[in-house]
C-alpha cells in the first residue's frame, strides 16, 4: 500500500506525472481540480457551487474540497493505494488530511513561474473524455481534435493569463505553507520539473526508492 500527495504548481505537470505514477502501480489517482470539472460540465449541484471561483483561478472552500476528498477516498477502491493531486492546498487542508490519512511521501515538483505561464497558456484539454494536450510538446495529430476520441481540443477556463496570475498568487501564498508542513515531516522530495516528462517520473521514481520508469514504446502504443 502506497499513498502519496503530489504538489506543484499549476502546469508543473502534476496530472501527467501522477498518471504515470498511479498506472504503473496500480494507485488510484485522485485529482480534486479533475473531480469539480467534472461536475462543472456534468452541471451538478456542486459544479454550480465551484464554476465562478474556479473560473476566476480562485481556491473552492475547504469544506467543498474536503468533502470530495473525504467521499472519493470512502469508496476503498485503492486497494494498493492512491496519488492525490491537488489537495492540500491550504493549512487548514492539510491539517485536515493529517488528522485523517497517513501518508508515505509527498512528491513536489518544482518549476519557475516564467515555465509555468508559458506551459499553461500553451495546455489545451478535450471537451470529450478530458485528455489533457500541451501545443509544446504534445501536439494532436489533428489540430483542434482530441487524438483519443475526436473531441474538441478547448482552453480551461481558468488557463487565462488573468486566472493564471490569481493561480500562482494562491499558490505561493496558501500551498507553500503546507509544504513546510509536510518537510517538517520529512515526507517531502522535491524534483526539478523543467525536464521531459519521462525525466521528471524517472528523477520521481528514484527519490521514492521505487523501481525505475520504462517508458512504453510509442510505436507500440
Ligand atoms: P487544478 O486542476 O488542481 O489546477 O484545480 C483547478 C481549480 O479547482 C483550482 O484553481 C481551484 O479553483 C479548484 N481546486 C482544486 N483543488 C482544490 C483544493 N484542494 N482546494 C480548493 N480549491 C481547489
Amino acid at each position: 500500500m502506497r499513498k502519496y500527495v503530489i504538489m506543484g504548481v499549476q502546469g508543473s505537470g502534476k496530472g501527467t506525472q501522477s498518471g504515470l505514477l498511479a498506472a504503473d502501480l496500480d494507485l488510484v489517482h485522485i485529482s480534486v481540480g479533475d473531480i469539480f470539472r467534472w461536475n462543472v460540465v456534468n452541471h451538478t449541484k456542486l459544479g454550480a457551487q465551484v464554476r465562478r471561483t474556479m473560473a476566476k483561478g480562485e481556491l473552492v472552500s475547504d469544506d467543498l474540497a474536503e468533502g470530495v476528498v473525504r467521499d472519493r477516498l470512502t469508496q476503498h477502491d485503492w486497494n494498493y493505494g492512491f496519488i492525490i493531486d491537488g489537495f492540500p492546498r491550504n493549512q487548514p487542508q492539510a491539517e485536515f488530511f493529517l488528522e485523517s490519512y497517513d501518508i508515505d511521501g509527498v512528491i513536489h515538483l518544482e518549476l519557475p513561474d516564467s515555465e509555468v505561464r508559458r506551459r499553461v497558456l500553451a495546455r489545451r484539454l478535450c471537451s470529450g473524455c478530458g485528455m489533457d494536450y500541451n501545443l509544446i510538446d504534445s501536439n494532436p495529430q489533428l489540430a483542434g481534435t482530441c487524438d483519443s476520441c475526436g473531441g474538441d481540443l478547448v482552453i480551461r477556463e481558468d488557463d487565462t493569463e488573468e486566472a493564471l496570475a490569481v493561480r500562482l498568487r494562491e499558490y505561493h501564498q496558501k500551498t507553500n505553507p503546507v509544504l513546510d508542513i509536510f518537510r517538517r515531516k520529512e515526507y517531502v522530495v522535491s524534483v526539478d520539473a523543467r525536464g521531459s516528462k519521462d525525466e521528471v517520473q524517472q528523477s520521481i521514481r528514484k527519490y521514492l526508492g521505487l523501481p525505475d520508469y520504462h517508458p512504453a514504446d510509442p510505436a507500440v502504443g
